[in-house]
């Protein structure tokens, strides 16, 4: 058996969303455009999956965009908004702990001319809102700021962000908040989501946009998604995140408040049994499933490794960055860790099918692991 705490690269998906997706792929295989009664049975589908995210979300149903992906998501509304309000400033703003999605999308508009600023965080992974109004001015057209930090847990203060953006949009990346924390819409202009966070489906995601706003499609074609996001809809993954969603929206807090228990009690384990470690997430405004530490003296790559041969899958940082360019967390070095701690650091991440024997279990194994690699150097 073995014991998944990688929910933040990505979850399990539930085996209630699974047949129902497997049903579509089988039976209601009908595409939304087709006028005869297979397509409007898509097409019900569609739109049963849109309330539903709405719901989650807190938002109303035409406010949601169906995207391939949380990245593209993040691509829809940074450059959709980048390009619509080109003649009204070209100065774009956002933070140094954002996933790549954001930032790399961010480079490419430098490169295309724009004026981007990263704001810093402080040491424990939060932007201040202060140092990011300084950056923003009458030009700037968009902010974009995270919600939950994918690497540490950090909870932005979006609200605080909301009231000093000028004349700009609010974007923000709420790919790990979705099912973790109510969405804040009242603040934000654009958020982003991905169905596989929330034990939905993989390629699958989604872009809430307020109201009538205008963007500028990135993708052109057959004008599906009121013409945002053009592309046949994949529908048996749009109604996995319908349903995914629904899921993640029940009992949301009851869920959270375990996992949170799971995750203290991981740390309560973590601090009490290994010596020289360091807390990267914060006490405070931090989501329940993520827990970020440093074994100081060792490397959290081989610390991944030897707890993998035991069947225990955690992450060094964000999927993601272990295809990056240069090494370490970007997110860590930004929070002005020294090299020994970024070089340690693992991330565990908690979803509600975590037990505490998964947290023993990981105690253990990983006692003996920082033991024997502080003993004996690196070793694989
Ligand atoms: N944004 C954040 C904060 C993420 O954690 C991720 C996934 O790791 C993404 C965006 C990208 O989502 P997707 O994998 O659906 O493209």
């Amino acid at each position: 058996m073995s014991i998944y705490l990688d929910n933040s690269a990505t979850t399990r998906q539930h085996e209630e969303v699974t047949n129902l997706m497997c049903r579509l792929m089988r039976e209601d295989y009908g595409n939304p455009s087709s006028l005869h009664h297979m397509g409007l049975a898509a097409e019900r589908h569609v739109k049963q999956a849109r309330r539903s995210l709405a719901r989650a979300v807190g938002c109303r149903a035409e406010e949601i965009v169906f995207t391939s992906c949380g990245t593209e998501s993040d691509n829809l509304a940074i450059r959709g908004i980048a390009e619509a309000r080109r003649r009204a400033g070209r100065r774009l703003v956002t933070t140094a702990i954002e996933h790549p999605a954001v930032l790399e999308t961010f480079a490419a508009l430098e490169n295309e001319g724009y004026e981007t600023c990263i704001v810093g965080v402080d040491k424990e992974g939060f932007v201040d809102p202060d140092r990011l109004a300084e950056a923003v001015d009458e030009e700037t057209t968009l902010i974009s700021v995270m919600h939950v930090n994918n690497e540490v847990g950090s909870i932005q203060p979006l609200a605080a962000v909301a009231e000093k953006k000028k004349n700009a949009l609010l974007h923000s990346d709420c790919v790990q908040s979705l099912g973790k924390l109510p969405i804040p819409t009242e603040v934000l202009d654009l958020a982003s989501f991905s169905a596989h966070k929330i034990h939905g489906p993989k390629g699958m995601g989604a872009l809430y946009k307020a109201g009538s706003l205008h963007i500028i499609p990135q993708q052109t074609g057959g004008g599906q998604e009121k013409g945002l996001r053009s592309g046949t809809e994949n529908v048996p993954g749009i109604a996995g995140f319908g349903l995914a969603a629904s899921m993640a929206a029940e009992s949301m807090d009851e869920r959270c408040t375990q996992i949170a228990a799971m995750r203290d009690y991981l740390r309560r384990g973590i601090l009490d049994e290994i010596p020289d470690v360091r807390i990267n997430t914060p006490d405070h405004d931090a989501v329940c499933c993520i827990l970020n530490v440093s074994f100081l003296g060792t490397r959290g790559e081989v610390i991944l490794h030897t707890l993998e041969q035991q069947g225990i899958y955690v992450s060094t940082g964000s999927a993601c960055s272990s295809h990056a360019k240069t090494r370490g967390s970007h997110v860590l070095r930004a929070m002005g860790l020294s090299g020994e701690a970024i070089e340690g650091a693992i991330r565990f991440s908690l979803s509600a099918y975590n037990t505490k024997e998964d947290i023993e279990q990981t105690v253990d194994a990983l006692k003996k692991a920082v033991h024997r690699f502080r003993h004996l150097g690196g070793f694989r």
